[in-house]
């Protein structure tokens, strides 16, 4: 059956969804302890969506408190990895049971298509927590080569109660990536979602109870950053934070952390990665396609999108051309509308950044090739048009900053060391790619490029069993893959003397 055919109504449904909007803390939804709420608004309509509980230090200390509480209790700590795979697996189930109630929320709460939502982001979230669950109950600890004088055994153990917080772009995946791995490995969790975007982590709270996942072990305090975020980092009684978000912010995590209790810190920051195109790319049209979506696709609210695209300039006008026929199919829609391929942008702070490096790169003399504006301003939401520069030069604003939004900055190069120098020359270092036919060439410019993800002939290669981060400000540790389990794990070293 084809879902996204057979709703007739996502608007009817959105018109009647009563969303939950309290905190999750010890196995129940609660209010913020002071009663404040925040405003959180429906990026396609610029409409209230909700008023959600405001969490605070209290809230976050409440949390925290019950996660210690349910940690030290041994209920998940303590129980055999099959065990919580069973559970895992039931709640990776009851995600995709509650499919299309949590694409309603997704697409209502950051203006993402409800195609995507259904398709991509609530799949590939529930995907997450399966895989974590299908690994936990395969894993072996070590036995050191120390000779027949002693036994040392290597063993892992859960690190204890782990923060994460957020970002509002991949709402439901960001938080999956925490969730799968922590969870698996015994921790207790307290989760704090962009305040743009907190729907989906507060309902599948309640779902991860249903699947078994005993109270207090998985918590969720929504709340600003500079307050709930700002506390559940600065916690003492919070053993590791698992953040993703900007780069500025991770700053000021890592801070918090260091001026607290010195708890570890896994860092998932910005970038501003370079796609180059060498003159013998393979496929031009695959490579164009690959561009465009690279950089438009979540609306460029993305944080490995390739917003750089450094082009040979043999074929630079070639190409242009082939990714402005895919661009100009990309057309600012409802995000409810099942046909809608590019939604809106999450909100009007976000949307005004866009614009603004749109007049940025206009005014440092980038030649503007396709979009530019903000379109559907009727409908009260917050849309901008795929927008590509050609002409950009290295030193300019667009070509530095991380923009989060849909638009392209195209830079020419000749010859593949001064293409790799300009792709090196940035803060950041997440995502890469290089398109060539030449393997040495491919394998060379693999080694060379400062980046955690390198894609050859293609963009946005992804699976769960692949480490997902950045070099340089782009973070520290990586999400997915069995790597992801050394930020949530500590290692202990026994000693048994055999004398
Ligand atoms: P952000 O840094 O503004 O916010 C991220 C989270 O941090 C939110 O939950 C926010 O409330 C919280 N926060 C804000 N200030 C805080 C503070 N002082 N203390 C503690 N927490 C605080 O980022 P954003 O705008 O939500 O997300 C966009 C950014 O996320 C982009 O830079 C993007 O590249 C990055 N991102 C990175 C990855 C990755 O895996 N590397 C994935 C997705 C997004």
């Amino acid at each position: 059956m084809n879902t996204v055919a057979s709703s007739p109504s996502w608007h009817a449904r959105a018109a009647a969804l009563e969303p939950e909007t309290r905190a999750f803390i010890g196995g129940r939804y609660v209010d913020a302890l002071d009663g404040q709420r925040f405003d959180d608004l429906n990026p396609a309509t610029g409409r209230l969506l909700a008023r959600v509980a405001a969490g605070d230090a209290p809230d976050i200390d409440a949390a925290v408190a019950s996660a210690r509480a349910a940690f030290q209790s041994g209920r998940w700590s303590g129980m055999p990895p099959a065990n919580r795979k069973r559970v895992l697996q039931r709640f990776a189930e009851l995600l995709l049971a509650h499919r299309e109630e949590l694409a309603l929320l997704e697409t209502l709460d950051m203006g993402k298509p409800i195609t995507d939502s259904l398709k991509v982001d609530v799949p590939s979230a529930a995907r997450c927590i399966q895989w974590y669950a299908e690994s936990i109950d395969k894993l072996y600890d070590e036995i050191a080569p120390t000779g027949p004088q002693a036994l040392a055994m290597v063993v892992r153990e859960p690190v204890g109660v782990v923060g994460a917080i957020v970002p509002w772009n991949f709402p439901l995946i960001m938080a999956a990536w925490k969730i799968g791995p922590v969870l698996a490995a015994g921790n207790s969790l307290v989760l704090k979602p962009s305040e743009k975007s907190p729907l989906t982590a507060i309902r599948i709270a309640a779902l991860a109870v249903e699947a078994g996942v005993p109270e207090g072990v998985f918590n969720v305090v929504p709340g600003y950053g500079h307050t709930a975020g700002k506390a559940l980092a600065s916690s003492m009684d919070v053993d590791c934070i698992a953040f993703t978000g900007s780069t500025a912010t991770g700053k000021l995590v890592m801070q918090y952390a260091a001026q607290s209790n010195l708890k570890r810190v896994g860092l998932e920051c910005g970038g501003k990665s370079p796609n180059i195109v060498l003159a013998d790319c393979p496929d031009l049209e695959r490579a164009a396609t690959a561009a465009a979506f690279a950089i438009f696709f979540n609306q460029g609210e993305m944080c490995s999108a390739g917003s750089r695209l450094l082009v040979d300039e043999r074929i630079r006008d070639e190409l242009l051309e082939r990714i402005a026929v895919v661009a100009r199919d990309l057309v600012p829609g409802d995000p409810l509308d099942p046909a809608t391929r590019l939604g809106a942008i999450v909100d009007a702070t976000q949307m005004q950044r866009v614009l603004d490096y749109i007049r940025s790169g206009r005014e440092e003399g980038a030649s503007l090739r396709l979009g530019g504006r903000r379109v559907r301003e009727e409908s009260g939401g917050y849309y901008v048009e795929p927008t590509v520069f050609d002409a950009v030069t290295p030193g300019m604003q667009i070509a530095r900053e991380e923009i989060f939004g849909p638009v392209l900055a195209t830079l020419s190069f000749r010859g593949i060391d001064e293409a790799v120098a300009i792709a090196n020359d940035v803060i950041y270092g997440l995502a890469a790619a290089v398109w060539t036919r030449d393997l040495t060439v491919a394998h060379r410019t693999a080694r060379q490029l400062r980046a955690g993800m390198v894609y050859v002939n293609c963009y946005d290669a992804d699976d769960i069993t692949v480490p997902f981060g950045g070099f340089k400000q782009s973070g520290i540790g990586r999400d997915k893959s069995l790597h992801a389990l050394d930020k949530y794990t500590e290692l202990k070293t026994i000693w048994i003397d055999l004398n």
